[in-house]
């Protein structure tokens, strides 16, 4: 293997992969669980603390904690906010919302992440659409992470997926390479060209997370310096798994 590329890639061994799944198994049952949870009165911060004690518990540490200073396990995001809202007790759940949860737990210093949007009660049929059409971009941009394929594919595929259904794709934000770090090279773009970026390769690891929006894809970030909210105000709906490229295909380590 190689141990060193100019563009930063790091690539996994098989060991290394398996040991990933660690980490990604219990920020994948640490979303289901908060997701569990998600209902209307229920404040972000309550949901916060849950998610917190839960990955402690099970013996590993909140990776999105004290990241570039972020101060919650997980990132609550509620309708037209994308991502990165900051748990509070004042954003508390209201029937018809949706939410975000981003969250990720660090286990033998490996970085799980991965992210789902929920709807709290009854939701409008429109809102259940835009989740349902970005968790099955998600998975359209998953199933092209394969060796040979580039970076270009996966990020046709979401956006194919998004636009054709009449939504907009975010592209001030992206997944990312992770491993021993939660952000590392390359970013994953939500857009491009079939055949174009980065060759994928056996042992890459990497977070497919497409941010759709229902109305522009344009975005804003609000004064706390972290929410990041649709300028038009309307809603925003985000999925995220992390997968490892394979000889064998993509492999999701966030598995519940
Ligand atoms: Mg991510």
């Amino acid at each position: 293997m190689r141990f060193f590329r100019p563009d930063g890639i790091k690539i996994k061994t098989s060991s290394q992969i398996e040991a990933m799944k660690e980490a990604g198994h219990l920020s994948a049952q640490v979303l289901r669980e908060v997701g569990a949870r998600i209902s209307p009165g229920v404040s972000t911060l309550e949901l916060d603390e849950f998610a917190e004690e839960y990955i402690r518990a099970a013996g590993g540490v909140p990776a999105f904690k004290g990241y570039g200073g972020f101060p919650g396990t997980i990132c609550a995001s509620i309708n037209e906010m994308v991502v990165h809202g900051i748990p509070s007790k004042d954003a508390v759940l209201k029937e018809g919302d949706i939410v975000s949860i981003d969250t990720g737990a660090t286990v033998n210093r490996w970085v799980g992440d991965n992210a789902a949007t929920f709807a709290v009660g009854n939701i409008s049929e429109d809102a259940q659409r835009l989740i349902d059409v970005t968790e099955v971009a998600m998975w359209a941009g998953i199933e092209q992470a394969v060796p040979g394929n580039h970076l270009g594919d996966i990020g046709h595929a979401v956006q194919e997926v998004a636009e054709s259904a009449g939504f907009g794709v975010v592209r001030e934000y992206t997944g990312h390479g992770i491993g021993r770090k939660m952000h590392e090279p390359p970013s994953v773009y939500n857009y491009g060209q079939p055949g174009w970026g980065t060759l994928l390769e056996e042992g890459m690891v990497i977070a497919i997370e497409p941010m759709v929006t229902m109305g522009t894809f344009r975005v804003r970030t609000l004064e706390d310096g972290w929410g990041v909210v649709t300028r038009d105000g309307k809603p925003a709906a985000h999925f995220e798994r992390t997968v490892a490229i394979t000889a064998d295909g993509p492999v999701v380590l966030t598995e519940a």
